[in-house]
């Protein structure tokens, strides 16, 4: 048992644990691929210009392994699979021959089918090491297209994306309801009455309904003057028309649900809401004016 525990010990201890291997990237002059691709962290670039460059290089050096893989290697592996089947033809001839002979054999029989049998080998070796080079091939562009992907999805991410005045983090920003009209990401504005830059009061009120802090308010419609903000009250309207307080029916005479934009887009906040409900959470988006 010690002896046991001793040597578990020991394993353990010369486990030393490898940094993450790198894949090594075909036609790739002094790494430049892959240092490109393992260390420069897309997610924490929101410089677009350099994004775009970097997309730019992948989507060459993409389409120049696609060329030479659809070109060359396919062929290759194509003709390479050719001469090993025949290969294997010719061995198993040499082989039935010699098995007829079996009683009578003689040294040409004899050589040629282990020639013949040393042939197949090498074909069969070659075309598996084909094969290898074909799967790298694969390897290697799929996970350059994967990154391309990642970056156009970044940079959708990003399109709005602003320096937060308060923690300095690019995000998407919301302007602050204060005089300096600080720009403010979903973390910094959260929930806060006062502007977290300037300390100035941004004049919000609590709607009752999401728990936020909203620029205006506006009433559901029902006799008790209930209020809700914009959005909820959208909602309500699309649901079941009742106020949510005092379930009473809300007027219909109650002025359209004004539409309310999303800073730095084109779309109000319930169309951004219905088009991607998730984008609507990871983004971030703050849901007031
Ligand atoms: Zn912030
Ligand atoms: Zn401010
Ligand atoms: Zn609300
Ligand atoms: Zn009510």
């Amino acid at each position: 048992m010690c002896v046991s525990n001793k040597s578990k010990l020991t394993n353990q201890i010369m486990e030393i644990p490898s940094p993450p291997s790198r894949i090594t990237f075909l036609h790739d002059k002094d790494k430049r691929m892959q240092n490109l691709y393992y260390d420069i962290d897309i997610r924490s670039t929101y410089n677009k210009t350099k994004l775009r460059n970097v997309k730019r290089k992948y989507w060459k050096y993409a389409k120049f392994l696609s060329d030479i893989y659809i070109e060359r290697v396919q062929r290759l592996v194509w003709e390479f699979g050719c001469i090993r089947d025949n290969a294997f033809c010719d061995w198993q001839k040499a082989k039935r021959i010699s098995l007829n002979n079996i009683h009578n054999p003689t040294t040409e029989i004899e050589g040629n089918r282990n020639h013949k049998y040393y042939v197949y080998r090498e074909a069969d070796d070659e075309f598996e090491s084909m094969r290898i080079e074909e799967q790298l091939y694969d390897q290697v562009i799929s996970l350059v297209q994967d990154k391309i992907k990642d970056i156009s999805k970044h940079l959708k991410d990003i399109r709005f994306y602003k320096l937060c005045a308060h923690c300095e983090t690019m995000n998407n920003v919301t302007i602050s309801g204060c005089k300096s009209k600080h720009k403010l990401c979903y973390d910094c504005i959260y929930n806060k009455k006062e502007c977290p830059v300037c300390e100035e009061d941004m004049g919000l009120l609590h709607c009752d309904i999401c728990y936020r802090y909203k620029k205006e308010l506006v009433n559901t419609g029902c006799k008790n003057k209930h209020q809700t903000c914009k959005v909820c009250l959208g909602k309500i309207k699309r649901k079941n028309n009742l106020c949510p307080f005092c379930r009473e029916t809300c007027s219909k005479n109650q002025p359209a649900v004004v539409p309310i934009y999303v800073e730095g887009t084109q779309h109000t906040v319930e169309e951004m809401e219905e088009m991607d409900e998730s984008y609507f959470a990871s983004s971030r988006i703050m849901s007031y004016r």
